[in-house]
Parts: C-alpha cells; structure tokens; sequence
C-alpha cells in the first residue's frame, strides 16, 4: 500500500472513478483509487455499450487497445407479446470503422483495463479494500470538511478531497448526508446471464460479420409483467442476456431475479438466439432511476459525487455518463487545488459544468417518467400488445379490402380498454418512451 496522505482520494474503480483518477493524475495530483473489488469490474456488469465518443473524451483512440468486444452496427427494440415481436431498429455498417459509435463491453474485462490507464497515469490503486467511512475535519467553530476516508483495515487515508464515485447504492454519499435513502421504487433490478458461444455461431445467428455486433432490447409480455427492459448484446464469443425493472415492484409480486431471468430466456423468440450457449457468468446489479428529482446534492465542502452515485443515467446511457462527470469533477479538483481552497463554494462549479452538459437536459427532460411509470403500470404491457395485435391483423391475409380491414384494427385498438384510457395511455406512453 501506499501513503497514507494524497491529494485526492477516489472511492470506486468503475468508469466514474477511473476516468477521474486518471484525469487527476494526469494533472500531477496524487490519488489513491479505491475499489472494494478484488480487482475492478469483478463486482460490476452491465448490459452493455460503451458510447465511443464520450469515452475517447478520456482517452482519445481508446478502441486501439481497450479490450472491447465488438462494434456494435445493428440495434433493435423488440416489442413482444406472447409469440410474436414488433421490431424497430436500424442497421448502420458505417458503426464497423473507425472511429465507430459504441462497442459491447464485458465489464470484468474493461474496468481493469481502464482503471490501469489510470495508474499508468501515476494514480494508486488499492483493490480489496472497502471505504467504510468518510472522514472530518474541523473548519471552523460550526463547519467541517471531509478530509479523508477510513478503510476497512482501519487505516485512515488523509486527502484534501475526496470524490465518491462508488456507484448506485451510495452508501457514503447518503452518510455525507448528500442524498437521502434511495428508495426501491427509485431503483431497477437487473440480472444478466452471459452465454458462450462461438463467433461464427453467433454472426450467422445475428447476420453479422467479424469484429460486428448488435444489441436487442425487449420489452413487454417476456418481463414478466414488470416494468423495466430486457435485452441481448453480442460479444465476441458470448451472447449478454439481461433482464429487469423496478425494484420494488419485483420484490411486490415476488419474483426472483432467476425466475425473471429463466421466463425472460424460456420466450420462444429468445431462446432460439441462444440454443447452445452455455453458461459462463451469472450477475445482479441495480441503475438509479430516480431522475432528475432525485440527484443529490453533487458537492459539500472537501467532497464531490460522481456517476451512478450521482444519479447520472439517462435511457440506456449510465457508464459514458460515469466517465463524463468524472472527467468534469477532475477538472474541477484541479481547478480547487490551483486555488488551495477544497470549500463547497469551489466544487460548486462542478455541478455547473453538469447542470448546464447536454446530458443533463436528457435527464430533466424525462423528470416526470417514474411518476408516469407509478401512474401507467401496465402501459408497457399494453402497449406492446395493442402493437402486436395491430399488427398480427395487418399481416395476416383475410377475404377483406384493405380499407376494411384498416377498420377492424381501429376498432379493436378501441375495444381493447375505454377511449379515454387508451388515448392517455397512449399519449403518455409515447411522452415518455423517448428513448429505447
Ligand atoms: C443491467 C445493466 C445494463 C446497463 N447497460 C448499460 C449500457 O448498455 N450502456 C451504458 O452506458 N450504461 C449501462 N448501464 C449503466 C452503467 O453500468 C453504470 O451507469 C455505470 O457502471 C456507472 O459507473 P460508476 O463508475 O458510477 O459506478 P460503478 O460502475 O457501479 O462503479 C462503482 C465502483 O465502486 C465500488 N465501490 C462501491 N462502494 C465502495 C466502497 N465503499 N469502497 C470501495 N469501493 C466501493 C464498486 O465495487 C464499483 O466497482 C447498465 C447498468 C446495468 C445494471
């Protein structure tokens, strides 16, 4: 182990503490990188794909040597009922060259990669080591700073700052009375299976090529009437199968995450993408879904958050999120260290930089969607079915004119619920189904 004093300690070694710790000691700050993990990426997973260009803003040409999986050229939402599927997607070879859009990504291969990028810029790392809590220090008659952190060994580790990049249940930010309990409600559960299969395998099955990749994701009658997704990724020689929704409404109609994830997998439009892949790797992990509502206060004195803890998650968007705002609270670190002053008053200028990013106009944008989920449970459900019906009418050949047969679908969209139900559930549903 190292000192027992730095510039700056960064609590998790997931995309939001690396990029930061890494930033940092580009700068010439010494930062302890702390991770709780045996290595890092061994406690984390996610569905996923890395958005290139938020990511090469940390690591220009990251592509070149980040052990990705492949790029991702086709994506595709399936809305699915019991034995059929609506799909909406778009197929893009341009995303197979340089510089590319978004790769899939193993975590457990990716975060050491990158939280090494973040050593090799002169950040000390320290795995298998738990933050248990924040340490204080005096500023004055009533005032205090944070000022370090204490281990599980112990061991205090001093620091002017410390930045808590430590991912969606943040316990520290909620102890730094930043945040208040995150709530079930403001919680998705998700469990993912990944599955081997051979590459050629999985590029006839996918109709792909090397190096290319697709993603699916799925919502409606697989997911076993909760409201969340689920979704496919190809790797390079595995299939991520993913499934999940609301935490509380998983634990109200008491479903295990197996259970969802077997249903999810046993739909017979799923299983045929996955016959003959075997299992490798099995993981739970929860996203904050609070919403805008719910991110906490982004800086005290001596103390910044970033990433999930933050509450940065937009759509399918969370790790690139992660690496944006921990580049932005490096930058402001630096910015404090240039003036010698840790106090809330200078670390406020990080969550300017968030407030006004283009991501954060996504997140407010969508301020109303866990009200609307709350209000329109089973609007997901319905309306995945009322397009499946549609379209099972529209598709299938009958003895009518097409005019008439226009009719009947109209008819029983509207027989389905009352009027004013349907034209609210679909209004709403539309509002807010923004992005897939
Ligand atoms: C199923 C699923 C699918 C997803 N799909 C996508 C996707 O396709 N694209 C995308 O961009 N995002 C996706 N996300 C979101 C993305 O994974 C997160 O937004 C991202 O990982 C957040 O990064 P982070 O660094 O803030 O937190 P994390 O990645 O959670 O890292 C936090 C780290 O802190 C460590 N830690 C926590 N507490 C302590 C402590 N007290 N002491 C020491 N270490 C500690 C943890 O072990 C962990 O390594 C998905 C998430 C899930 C669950």
């Amino acid at each position: 182990m190292g000192h027992d004093r730095y510039d700056a300690v960064v609590v998790g070694a997931g995309p939001a503490g690396s990029a930061a710790a890494m930033s940092m000691a580009q700068n010439n700050l010494s930062v302890a990188l702390i991770e709780r993990g045996e290595q890092p990426g061994s406690k984390n997973m996610f569905g996923g794909s890395l958005s290139r260009k938020p990511t090469a803003e940390a690591i220009p040409e990251f592509w070149k040597e980040a052990p990705l999986e492949r790029a991702i050229v086709n994506e595709e939402l399936w809305l699915m009922d019991k034995t059929s599927a609506v799909k909406v997607g778009f197929t893009g070879l341009e995303f197979n060259k340089s510089p590319y859009n978004k790769f899939s990504v193993i975590r457990s291969k990716f975060d050491p990669w990158f939280a090494d990028q973040a050593v090799k810029a002169g950040a000390q790392l320290m795995t298998s080591t738990l933050v248990e809590e924040l340490v204080y220090e005096k500023t004055g008659l009533l005032n205090k700073k944070v000022a370090g952190v204490e281990l599980d060994s112990g061991e205090i580790i001093h620091a002017d700052v410390v930045l808590l990049a430590e991912g969606a249940s943040a316990a520290l930010t909620q102890e730094a009375g930043l945040r208040e309990e995150i709530k079930p409600s403001s919680l998705f559960l998700y469990v993912k299976e990944e599955l081997g299969l051979p590459a050629e395998k999985i590029e006839s099955r996918f109709n792909l090529e090397p190096g290319e990749g697709a993603n699916i994701g799925m919502l409606g009658y697989p997911g076993s009437g909760i409201i969340g997704k689920g979704g496919i990724w190809t790797n390079q020689e595995s299939i991520s199968v993913v499934v999940g929704g609301y935490l509380n409404q998983i634990i109200n109609k008491g479903v295990s995450p197996y259970q969802l994830l077997s249903r999810f997998k046993e739909h017979s439009l799923i299983s045929r993408l996955l016959a003959g892949a075997e299992p490798i790797a099995y993981k739970a992990h929860t996203i904050p879904k609070g919403g805008y509502n719910e991110i906490p206060q982004l800086y005290g004195d001596g103390v910044l958050v970033a990433g999930d803890a933050a509450m940065m998650v937009t759509g399918r968007r969370g790790a690139d999120l992660a690496i944006l705002t921990g580049l932005y609270a490096a930058e402001v670190i630096a910015q404090a260290r240039a003036a010698q002053d840790y106090s809330a008053e200078i670390l406020k200028g990080y969550e300017k930089r968030i407030m006004n990013s283009f991501f954060m106009e996504n997140i407010k944008e969508h301020k109303d969607r866990k009200e609307y989920y709350q209000n329109y449970s089973d609007s997901d459900f319905l309306l995945t079915k009322a397009a499946n019906d549609a379209a099972y009418r529209f598709f299938k050949v009958g003895l009518q004119s097409k005019k008439d047969k226009m009719k009947t679908i109209r008819k029983d969209l509207f027989n389905m619920q009352p009027t004013d139900k349907l034209v609210s559930d679909l209004y709403h549903g539309l509002k807010n189904w923004g992005d897939f």
